[in-house]
C-alpha cells in the first residue's frame, strides 16, 4: 500500500504509508473464548479461538480451522447502497470444534446452514460464532454457508490506517481492505495468517462493471437490467487483497509484451489515463519478472477509481489507485507487492516491513533501472536526513498503533539496501528472488528472510539486521570494519565496496516526501 500527495512544484510525489499484517499460522492454537462468550451449542468439544493469534490484533481471525476457498456471490445496487448475496467457506477444521467464529462487520446474517444442514449462531462485535449441530472432528473439511445482506460501513478513522474496507463511491464501491477490512463485505477469517482461493460471482446494474481479483471466467451476461461478472483467483489469497470493486469504468484488455493478461481499468474522469495505465502496468509486470524471477499470478494490471482514498493497495493481480493519477514509482511499489505481500505473505503484523520495505525498495530500483537516480544516490540521501523520525521508529517491529509508519516503509528500503551493500549486487538479487521462490504462494517471517541471507551469503548478518530493523538511533555508516564474517567454503567473496556516488544535491522528485 502506498499514500501520495501532491508536490507543490513537480509532479506527483509518493508518501510512505500503508500497512498490512499478518500472524503465525502456528499459532492458531490460543486459548478458548472464555465464559464471556458462552458458546450456544449444546455439544461438548473445542470452541475455536476469536482471534488468529497476532498479539497485535488479538481479534483479528480466529483459530481452530483453516480455510481452503470463499466462493462469493454477492449483488451489489449503488442506489441503496445494498449489498445481499451468500458467502461458501470452505474449511479444515484443525482441533475438533463444538464452536468457531468468523469475522463479520456489521449486516445482517439471516442464516448459516454447515454442510447443508442448519447451524446457529451468535453475534458479537465482528465476530459471527457459529454452532454446529454436530461437532466438527480435527481434520474434517467442511464448507459453511452465510446468506446476508445489508450496508457495509467501511472502517475510517483507525489509527493512520485512513478509511479501508467496502467504501461506497457515486457509482459504486472502491474495496481496498488492508488490513482488516475484508470483515466489512463479507465473513471471513480475515487476518493474512490465512490465505485461500477466491470466486466471486458479482451482480451489478446495468452499466456498470464490477472487478475482482484474478480473470473474469464467465460473463458478464446481462438479464433484467443486471449484469453479472464471475471472476476466479486461484491462487492462494490473503483476505484484505479481495476486491469488489465496482462502477462507471472503461477497460483494455490484453498482453503484457512478455504475453501476460493484462487489464486496465479506469473511471470516466481518468478515461486519458487508460493506455498509459495498461502499458506502465505490463511494462514494469515484465521488467519484475526479470528481476524478482516468474510473476506468481495469472494476470496483472491496474484500476483507477475517482473515490480519493489518499493511498493506493496491491489488491492481487489488480492493484487499486484512488483517486490520483498513478506515476511510474507507485505503479512499480504495488506491482512488486504482487511478489512481496501477496505471493509471500506475512504471518504477523509487526513483520510489515517484508512488504512495505521491499516494495518501497522497488521504487529505488525502477528509478535506477530508469537511470534517474540510482539506489545507492537514494540511500545516502535518507541518510543525510539526520533528524527524520524514521530513527526513532525501528521498522522491524510495525506497531499496531501505526502500522503504516514511513519508517515501516524507508527505513525498511534502507534495511534491503544496506543488505546489498553488505553481500553484493549478485547475492542480493539471489536473495530477493530465493525469497519470492522458496515462499510463494506461502507466508515467511524477518528470521525467515535473514536465515536465507545469510546462508546465501555464507556471512553473518544478525548484528546488520538488529540495528536496522530493531534497534532505534540511526545506524552507523558507513559500517565500521566487520570481524564477524564467516566465510563459506566456497562462497568467500570479499564484499564488494559500494559504488561510490555523490550525495544528492536535492531531494530527488519522486521520492521526495
Ligand atoms: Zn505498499
Amino acid at each position: 500500500m502506498r499514500s501520495w500527495s501532491l508536490a507543490t512544484t513537480t509532479s506527483v510525489t509518493l508518501l510512505a504509508l500503508l500497512a498490512c499484517s499478518a500472524s503465525n499460522g502456528e499459532s492458531l492454537s490460543s486459548p478458548p473464548v472464555g465464559s464471556e462468550h458462552p458458546a450456544r451449542s449444546t455439544v461438548q468439544g473445542t470452541v475455536g479461538a476469536a482471534g488468529i493469534g497476532d498479539p497485535d490484533f488479538p481479534s483479528d481471525g480466529n483459530g481452530g480451522y483453516d480455510v481452503t476457498h470463499y466462493s462469493l456471490k454477492l449483488a451489489y445496487t449503488p442506489s441503496s447502497k445494498h449489498l445481499a448475496g451468500v458467502a461458501s467457506i470452505s474449511a479444515t477444521a484443525l482441533h475438533d470444534l463444538a464452536r468457531f467464529n468468523l469475522d463479520l462487520s456489521g449486516l445482517h446474517v439471516a442464516s448459516v446452514t454447515l454442510d447443508g444442514a442448519p447451524a446457529q449462531f451468535t453475534r458479537e462485535g465482528s465476530e459471527l460464532m457459529i454452532s454446529p449441530a454436530a461437532q466438527l472432528a480435527k481434520g474434517a473439511k467442511f464448507t459453511v454457508r452465510v446468506a446476508y445482506s445489508g450496508t457495509p460501513k467501511p472502517v475510517r478513522g483507525s489509527s493512520n490506517l485512513g478509511t479501508y474496507g467496502f467504501i461506497p463511491t457515486s457509482d459504486g464501491a472502491f474495496v481496498v481492505c488492508e488490513p482488516n477490512g475484508a470483515k466489512t463485505w463479507f465473513p471471513a477469517n480475515d487476518h493474512p495468517a490465512d490465505k485461500a482461493t477466491f470466486d466471486f460471482e458479482l451482480t451489478v446494474p446495468k452499466g456498470l462493471t464490477a472487478l475482482a481479483n484474478g480473470e473474469l471466467v464467465a460473463g458478464p451476461v446481462t438479464t433484467d437490467g443486471k449484469t453479472t461478472f464471475i471472476w476466479r483467483e486461484r491462487h492462494p489469497m490473503v483476505t484484505y487483497l479481495a476486491t469488489m470493486t465496482l462502477g462507471d469504468f472503461a477497460l483494455r484488455t490484453g498482453t503484457t509484451p512478455r504475453g501476460l493478461a493484462n487489464l486496465a481499468a479506469v473511471a470516466p474522469k481518468y478515461n486519458n489515463q487508460l493506455d498509459r495505465v495498461f502499458r506502465l502496468s505490463g511494462r514494469i509486470t515484465d521488467y519484475w519478472s526479470t528481476v524478482f524471477g516468474p510473476y506468481p499470478f495469472s494476470s496483472t494490471g491496474g484500476v483507477v477509481d475517482d473515490l480519493n482514498t489518499g493511498y493506493a493497495l496491491e489488491n492481487q493481480t489488480k492493484p487499486m489507485y484512488g483517486g490520483f493519477i498513478p506515476d511510474e514509482s507507485i505503479i512499480a511499489h504495488e506491482l512488486a507487492h504482487q511478489w512481496f505481500g501477496d505471493s509471500v505473505s506475512i504471518k504477523r503484523w509487526n513483520d510489515l516491513w517484508l512488504n512495505e520495505g521491499f516494495a518501497t525498495y522497488a521504487e529505488w530500483l525502477w528509478a535506477e533501472h530508469n537511470r534517474t537516480i540510482t539506489a545507492e544516490q537514494v540511500f545516502r540521501g535518507r541518510m543525510s536526513m539526520t533528524s527524520s523520525p524514521i530513527w526513532n521508529y525501528p521498522p522491524g517491529k510495525a506497531r499496531p498503533d501505526d502500522l503504516f509508519n514511513e519508517s515501516v516503509y524507508t527505513r525498511g528500503a534502507m534495511t534491503l539496501h544496506a543488505l546489498r551493500q553488505r553481500i553484493g549486487d549478485a547475492t542480493f538479487f539471489k536473495v530477493l528472488r530465493t525469497w519470492a521462490q522458496n515462499h510463494a504462494y506461502g507466508h515467511a517471517t524477518t528470521d525467515d528472510f535473514i536465515t536465507l541471507a545469510e546462508r546465501l551469503s555464507g556471512r553473518q548478518l544478525d548484528s546488520l539486521f538488529d540495528v536496522w530493523l530493531y534497534k532505534r538511533g540511526r545506524p552507523e555508516w558507513p559500517e565500521r570494519p566487520r570481524r564477524q564474517t564467516r566465510p563459506t567454503p566456497g562462497n568467500s567473496r570479499p564484499t564488494p565496496t559500494p559504488t561510490a556516488s555523490p550525495a544528492p544535491t536535492r531531494q530527488a522528485g519522486p521520492y521526495r516526501r
